[in-house]
């Protein structure tokens, strides 16, 4: 049955797809599910009858039937058909997929952690509430913000939740003629998203030649109307804003605020304080920086942090140290109220705090400093390849990541950033980040991370290097890949636009079919 399907897909292309539970089931396909009745009296729960009502009750449950080993080495070749930085090199600019210590996954895992209750009473959670307190204690001495919530749910949460306090503090001030957002156009795309949905109008602050936010233009932009500016240090060409003091006199100057988006901090980790950039409010990503695993989505957390002066705006509630232990403190004056259920993602929480616990400030700095090591290795090695350019800030270091621009290569062989990215999976590394940011043409955005060997990093830029040499003699491998994954070229768009992610939808799109 199984090899029936495999050879079915050998034979319709290259595609080795996993049939599904459905497909691989005995017998006309489905586990009629039956409650034996002297199970329900011995426990004393009465009869299917009574436990659930009549209409609520289903003779259909669909289950398939399959042997346990079957189910076992079914989401085992599951397993082997993904890819991980438990699997290889993931050098996802801008996104950080770094490795996440396994101790930090079996502290998350106690049942201290997952079987506790948003409602159980204070003094029985203790522990969890010390290290919620503690992790924002770290995070401010980290940052130079002294005081953090940890309710955001992503990065993205994150900056909504920043953008909404610098909201409400122009409206206590009397100021809500302030609704202009300024945003560099080399920002990540969630900050023009989060600005528009906190209800600012978006302007957009060009960058100069040198890939920096081009202060001219910000000069012209700021006014009264200015509510704040949201931007990223290292921004996200890799590159430092040398200009950032004059950014933010500028921008403070005309009664602005300054938004860090601090979702990837690994290049400045126990370097340089937000607060001596003059940051007023950030987020940062727990689950890029401070090593929570992610992808598909979550879970995630972002942490918000900001000065004082900001202080009576945040989410409620705040985790405090009384005489009596730690509380939940519901009294901030002006908060923008909850921005999330309870208390945030705990289990990236505690992830966080125990990578910042065990790294400790020399940890910290060592961090950084093999991120930004790694990535100018990299970067030097990578820019002298045949195809490739540098489109903003050539010659310069990099922080922590670097943007290269394929835009040589597409002009002398059709072949796309795309196209290498699918190939590099065939050379068993995972590619880039690909065509971000937008004003990078045929960008790939590379951060090594400081978890890679020199070996490693050897390795990544061979199979770069192998990549484009066969661009030039013969594109149409890359056209074609990947070849060795367990699917092959998507249609991506189709993809996006209607997902597949059920059983149910499958066989309805096969019977629509
Ligand atoms: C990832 C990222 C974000 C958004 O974070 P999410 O957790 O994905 O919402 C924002 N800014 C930058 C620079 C990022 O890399």
């Amino acid at each position: 049955m199984e090899d029936e399907f495999r050879q079915a897909r050998w034979a319709a292309g290259r595609d080795i797809l996993e049939p599904t539970l459905f497909e691989l089931s005995h017998g006309d396909g489905y586990y009629r599910f039956r409650v034996e009745p002297e199970l329900l009296e011995e426990l004393g729960v009465g009869s299917p009858e009574e436990l659930v009502p009549e209409n609520l009750r289903r003779r259909d449950l669909r289950l398939p039937s399959l042997a346990a080993p079957e189910v076992a080495r079914h989401f085992s070749r599951l397993a082997e058909m993904n890819y991980g930085v438990d699997s290889g090199s993931y050098w996802l600019g801008s996104c950080t997929m770094k490795y996440n210590p396994k101790l930090h996954e079996r502290l998350a895992a106690l049942p201290q952690v997952t079987r506790l209750h948003p409602y159980q009473p204070e003094e029985t959670v203790q522990g969890a509430l010390q290290i919620m307190f503690e992790l924002a204690e770290m995070l401010a001495k980290l940052t130079g913000l002294p005081h953090y919530t940890l309710q955001p749910a992503a990065g993205a949460h994150g900056e909504f939740t920043g953008a909404l306090m610098i909201r409400a503090y122009h409206q206590d001030r009397g100021e809500s003629q302030r609704d202009e957002m300024l945003i560099p156009v080399s920002a990540h795309g969630s900050n023009f998203a989060s600005a528009a949905m906190a209800g600012f109008k978006v302007v957009k602050i060009p960058s100069d030649e040198r890939g920096r936010v081009d202060m001219a233009a910000l000069r012209e932009a700021v006014g009264e109307r200015t509510a704040g500016m949201m931007l990223t240090n290292p921004n996200t060409l890799g590159l430092f804003e040398t200009e950032i003091l004059e950014i933010a006199d500028l921008v403070h100057g005309a009664g602005g605020l300054i938004y860090y988006d601090g979702a990837n901090l690994n290049a400045i980790l126990g370097r340089v304080l937000l607060s001596d950039m003059g940051v007023d409010v950030a987020h940062l990503n727990l689950h890029k920086t401070f090593s929570a695993p992610h992808g598909s989505g979550g879970p995630g957390a972002g942490a918000v942090g900001v000065v004082d002066g900001l202080k009576d705006f945040l989410p409620v509630p705040l985790v405090r140290r009384g005489e009596n232990g730690y509380y939940l403190d519901y009294s901030v004056p002006k908060t923008i109220g909850r921005v999330r259920a309870f208390y945030g993602n705990f289990g990236v929480v505690v992830k966080a705090w125990a990578y910042l616990k065990r790294l400790g400030s020399e940890g910290v700095r060592a961090v950084s400093g093999a991120a930004v090591l790694n990535a100018n290795y990299v970067l030097s090695k990578v820019r002298r390849l045949r195809g490739v350019s540098i489109q903003y800030g050539a010659g310069d270091p990099c922080k922590h990541e670097f943007v290269i621009s394929l835009k040589t290569l597409r002009r002398e062989t059709g072949v796309r950033a795309l196209d290498v990215a699918k190939r590099l999976l065939d050379l068993g590394v995972h590619p880039p980040t690909m065509y971000f940011p937008l004003i990078v043409e045929e960008a790939l955005m590379i951060e090594p991370t400081e978890s890679d060997s020199k070996r490693e990093l050897d390795r990544y830029v061979a199979a770069l290097e192998r990549a484009l040499r066969e661009a030039y003699e013969d594109p149409d491998i890359l056209k074609t890949a990947p070849r060795s994954t367990a699917v092959g070229r998507l249609d991506e768009v189709l993809a996006a636009r209607k997902p597949i992610l059920s059983w149910r939808m499958y066989e309805r799109r096969q019977e629509q079919a």
